[in-house]
């Protein structure tokens, strides 16, 4: 995560002010307020949150905070998406935040999931497929000079939108207010405020989110307060790229459900079943740690004084259930003992002349940790150190883990290969989905890209055309065993399950903070290298992992690029905001050093293809990816260092993109952009499979016309 961003309140006193000045007269009755969003103390859930100021969004970056987005300017405030209990919500707020929106609480995605299961049995025992998804579709004198860099137009939902970025000369001064003001051809006119963009410290320029115009604008300006005025510019329509239309008995749809890693693994297998000529199941080299863990327990009570204690083994391999106690050997002078016997650990207090137990908790894990350290490790409870340690017991040791549907071995993550020729003889596409668990609708998107590849390939000459030019690899679930976490123990879960914490922070405690961010565990412009946006901080949510590829995940993928050096272009599917991203994703903290900038040419193809595949995407229900989230991830989103499109692109030398589905709804009755989250309701998640899927078939025309053009140069 990006520390340096900053957005500043330019303009914020001047809409108090001027709004005060438009209402004069006597108060009328104080509109009602609407209800405070709060939590309860232990509840954990995904909200917006508008911050008192940059200084806390540091704050909460240091302290390792869980963000879902990238932080936003709204009414020159900072708006973030972050996981949150209760307790730190309340934190917050008294700390001068406002929860803004419920994105979604813990529960909500067990029960989208539970939903979307039943409504498609539902369909199943009615003999029916899902329902296709409908289209939805001055005066003073000048010190500054305006530059208009960007200003977009298009139409989502029937609703138009602009967009802008403007630049002002006064570079330093940060209370330069802009103004844009439109036109439509109909003689429409209207303003809005953009806000100040800094990024390390250095003025970039000012932008907003896209304002609702009521139909297309054909002039735009922007005026400063500083007397600057930009030139009279006309907002182009974005992306202004349209993909050939479906045709006549084109086939999609083939999501009805979240789909858990156990039905993704059904999933592969049935397609390879099914289309026997064009499918290959490719088993990926590195099989994960499977969902497992440990099996633990306090010994003592945590709120007076307690030794963790842990398996070595996982608690499937016969640990759960194993017992831990202390006793006091209810004699004089005796020494501290441990001894295991019958599955129950036990140690036996030293005592003083008068009978009395004298061991602390430091003696007892150590006494633990160097008799029993074949089977067992222990850890003192954080606060407890130096107390005596009492007599408790026994306690079972369990594993805690909640899924009683997945099988507890380590995972063998697959990959489908598609294709007439799957020889390596033509241009290759690789796009995976779920590096993060709990972005469940991921898989949903490539799985339903890889069967609408395969179903229309026997029908739609088209299709059947780019399955001969182009080999496709899909890997729908990266990361299976946080996944089964995420749909079984913790819906919040984005790491993958393998817990290098050691010390205290390995008490159960801590069991949903465990974990390698996957998406940072890469080898390109690293944490590891110095680089921003990833955490040594095993608890952290971007945990960047022991070294680079420590992981089996992401050691697949890298194996599976190298495996076939045709893959020329690579999709990485996450989710939500609405982001369509390329190289450089990292930058070093000083100076904010980038990864090297693509060559023109290829920054060119980047853009150029990304118009078409945003396009593409909202051909299916009008969901417009918008300009200002569309480039570089260093520069629209924030420094990812470690992420894989990054080794991919600078290492492997493959066109490497980022997805993120789940675009922010306009709600017209608000007039508020609304976050999507990581599992909404499954209508949501089934829109989002059917619109990103139509982006990576685009992908995949790209790379045909791609190879075409490399062929003509000879
Ligand atoms: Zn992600």
């Amino acid at each position: 995560m990006n520390v340096r961003r900053r957005w500043t309140a330019a303009a914020t006193t001047a809409i108090l002010i001027s709004a005060a000045l438009s209402h004069p007269g006597p108060a009328t009755a104080a509109p009602t307020a609407p209800a405070p969003i709060t939590l309860t103390a232990t509840e954990t859930a995904l909200v917006r949150v508008q911050l008192r100021d940059q200084a806390q969004l540091d704050r909460l970056v240091a302290g390792g905070a869980d963000l879902a987005n990238r932080p936003r300017a709204r009414d020159g405030r900072i708006l973030a998406d972050l996981v949150l209990s209760g307790a730190q919500l309340t934190e917050l707020t008294a700390q001068g935040a406002t929860a803004v929106q419920i994105v979604q609480r813990a529960g909500d995605g067990t029960r989208h999931f539970a939903e979307s299961v039943r409504a498609a049995q539902a369909r199943t025992a009615a003999g029916l497929r899902a329902p296709a998804t409908s289209q939805r579709t001055t005066a003073a004198t000048a010190v500054d000079t305006l530059q208009v860099q960007q200003a977009y137009w298009w139409t989502t939902g029937g609703q138009a939108f602009v967009q802008a970025q403007v630049a002002t000369t006064a570079t330093d001064d940060p209370d330069v207010e802009i103004t844009v003001s439109w036109r439509t051809a109909d003689g429409a006119t209207g303003s809005f405020p953009l806000y100040r963009f800094e990024d390390s410290g250095e003025y970039q320029y000012h932008y907003n989110l896209p304002q609702p115009v009521p139909s297309r604008p054909v002039q735009l300006t922007a005026t400063s307060s500083l007397g600057g005025a930009s030139r009279v510019v006309t907002p182009t329509l974005w992306p202004n790229a349209t993909p050939p239309p479906l045709p006549a008995g084109y086939q999609k749809d083939f999501i009805d459900a979240y789909l858990t890693p156990v039905d993704i693994q059904a999933r592969i297998k049935r397609l390879a079943r099914q289309y026997r000529d064009l499918v290959d199941v490719i088993d990926l080299p590195n099989k994960t740690q499977g969902y497992r863990r440990s099996a633990a327990a306090y010994l003592g009570d945590p709120a007076v004084a307690a030794v963790v204690v842990e398996s070595v083994r996982f608690g499937d391999q016969s640990m759960n259930g194993v017992q831990v106690r202390t006793v006091d050997p209810g004699r004089r002078n005796r020494p501290l003992t441990v001894g295991y016997r019958d599955r129950v650990l036990t140690v036996s207090l030293a005592t003083d002349t008068a009978g009395k137990t004298v061991s602390t908790t430091d003696e007892v894990a150590a006494a633990i940790n160097a008799r029993q350290a074949n089977r067992f490790r222990a850890t003192v409870e954080d606060g407890s150190a130096g107390l005596p340690m009492p007599v408790a017991g026994p306690a079972r040791l369990d594993d805690g883990l909640q899924g009683t549907e997945v099988p507890a071995k380590p995972w063998t993550v697959q990959a489908l290969r598609l294709g007439v020729h799957r020889d390596g003889s033509r241009v290759g596409v690789l796009a995976y989905s779920q590096e993060h668990a709990r972005e469940w609708a991921t898989p949903l998107v490539t799985l339903e890209f890889a069967e609408r590849m395969l179903a229309n390939a026997r029908t739609d000459p088209a299709t059947r055309e780019l399955l001969e030019q182009v080999d496709i690899f899909v890997i729908p679930t990266v990361n299976p065993d946080g996944a089964n976490y995420s749909f079984n123990d913790f819906n919040f879960q984005r790491k993958n399950l393998v817990n290098h914490c050691t010390g205290s922070a390995r008490d159960p405690k801590n069991r949903n903070s465990w974990g390698v961010d996957v998406n940072r565990n890469y080898t390109v412009g690293s944490y590891f290298d110095g680089y921003v946006g990833a955490s040594a901080n095993c608890l952290s949510g971007t945990y960047a992992g022991t070294a680079e590829l420590s992981e089996a995940e992401s050691s697949n993928v890298i194996a599976l690029a190298k495996a076939h050096t045709n893959i020329k272009f690579a999709m990485n599917v996450h989710s939500y905001g609405g982001y369509f991203m390329w190289p450089p994703g990292a930058y070093r903290a000083d100076g904010r050093i980038t990864l090297p900038r693509p060559s023109i040419d290829e920054s060119t193809l980047f853009l150029n293809s990304a118009r078409r595949i945003v396009g593409a995407i909202a051909q299916e229900r009008g969901t417009v990816t918008w300009p200002s989230q569309t480039g570089p991830v260093a520069d629209v989103l924030y420094s990812a260092a470690g992420n894989s499109a990054d080794q991919l692109y600078y290492e492997l030398g493959i066109f490497a993109w980022d997805f993120e589905v789940g675009n922010d709804r306009w709600n017209p009755t608000t007039g508020e952009w609304e976050g999507v989250g990581f599992q909404p309701p499954f209508d949501e998640a089934h829109g989002e499979s059917q619109e990103y899927a139509g982006g990576l078939v685009e992908m995949v025309r790209v790379a045909r016309d791609y190879a075409a053009a490399q062929a003509a140069e000879g």
